[in-house]
């Protein structure tokens, strides 16, 4: 049985050279099982978002693509972080495909999780988030800290799936709409509820890196918990505005 239903994997990768031959072969594998499982098309790809790396990258992506129809790339014209690489991959897939799954390069989301993600989009769903069942190859800090931020975001409203990321299956339907958004400081995982489709959740184990290391730096993660929060609700400003009122209501009555 085919499947005419294009999928495009979105993958953006920085500085990616160690783990790029391992993983590379392993998408086309699961693309290739999902073809011959007639859940997808053979039109289907696998586009690699190069985010300005300064190593060689870029090279790996161009060879992927001469060797196999199915690897394609894009390059951003220097690194401008996960968000936005992530962001201009599913941009440039959603003329081309019917869904996208975007997932890291470095091996740590389940690519097997793709197949139940499909399946959930062929029984309706638009938005199939991945959700990681497991923190035990995190750090104690970052367990932590994760789920306090998840609290704190859920005090100011902001909705978003307890522990999924960015490994998440989007159709091209909601990408039009999703395009509408002019929003700079970019937290695409609480961005997507908001647009309102049907959507479900898919569960996986998440692994240790195959190679290489984190780009997530301290300073970086709270640059995005602080994009989640600014960009996502009213409540720092209504917090301000309500500090403004007393100061300045303290200082008319004193
Ligand atoms: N990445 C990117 N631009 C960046 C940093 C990271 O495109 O500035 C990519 C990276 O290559 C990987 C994904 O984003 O595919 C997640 O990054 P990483 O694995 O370093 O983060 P962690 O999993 O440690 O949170
Ligand atoms: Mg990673």
């Amino acid at each position: 049985m085919k499947s005419n239903t294009v999928l495009w994997m979105v993958i953006p990768c920085y500085n990616e050279e160690v783990v790029l031959p391992k993983t590379a072969p392993m998408f086309l594998a699961q693309l290739n099982h999902m073809v011959a499982e007639g859940q997808i098309s053979d039109e289907s790809r696998i586009l690699f978002v190069n985010d300005g790396s300064s190593d060689d990258t870029w090279k790996l992506i161009e060879n992927f693509s001469k060797q196999d129809k199915h690897y394609i790339g894009i390059a951003q014209s220097r690194n401008r972080g996960h968000q936005n690489a992530v962001l201009a991959g599913l941009m440039e897939a959603m003329d081309h495909c019917d869904i996208t799954i975007s997932i890291d390069c470095d091996g740590q989301d389940d690519i097997h999780a793709m197949e139940e993600m499909v399946k959930q989009y062929h029984e309706g769903s638009d938005i199939v988030y991945g959700v990681r069942n497991n923190r035990d190859t995190d750090s104690w800090f970052k367990r932590t800290t994760a789920q306090s931020y998840y609290k704190l975001l859920n005090r100011m409203d902001v909705e978003v799936v307890y522990n999924h990321a960015d490994y998440r299956l989007v159709s091209s339907k909601v990408l039009h709409y999703f395009a509408d958004f002019h929003e700079v400081n970019l937290f695409l995982r609480g961005m997507f509820p908001l647009v309102g489709f049907r959507s479900t959740c898919v569960y996986y184990k998440r692994e240790e890196r195959v190679a290489g290391k984190s780009h997530y730096p301290l300073s970086k993660m709270l640059h995005l918990a602080f994009d989640g929060i600014t960009s996502l609700s009213i409540k720092p400003i209504q917090m301000i505005a309500g500090a403004g009122l007393f100061i300045d209501s303290s200082e008319l009555s004193g």
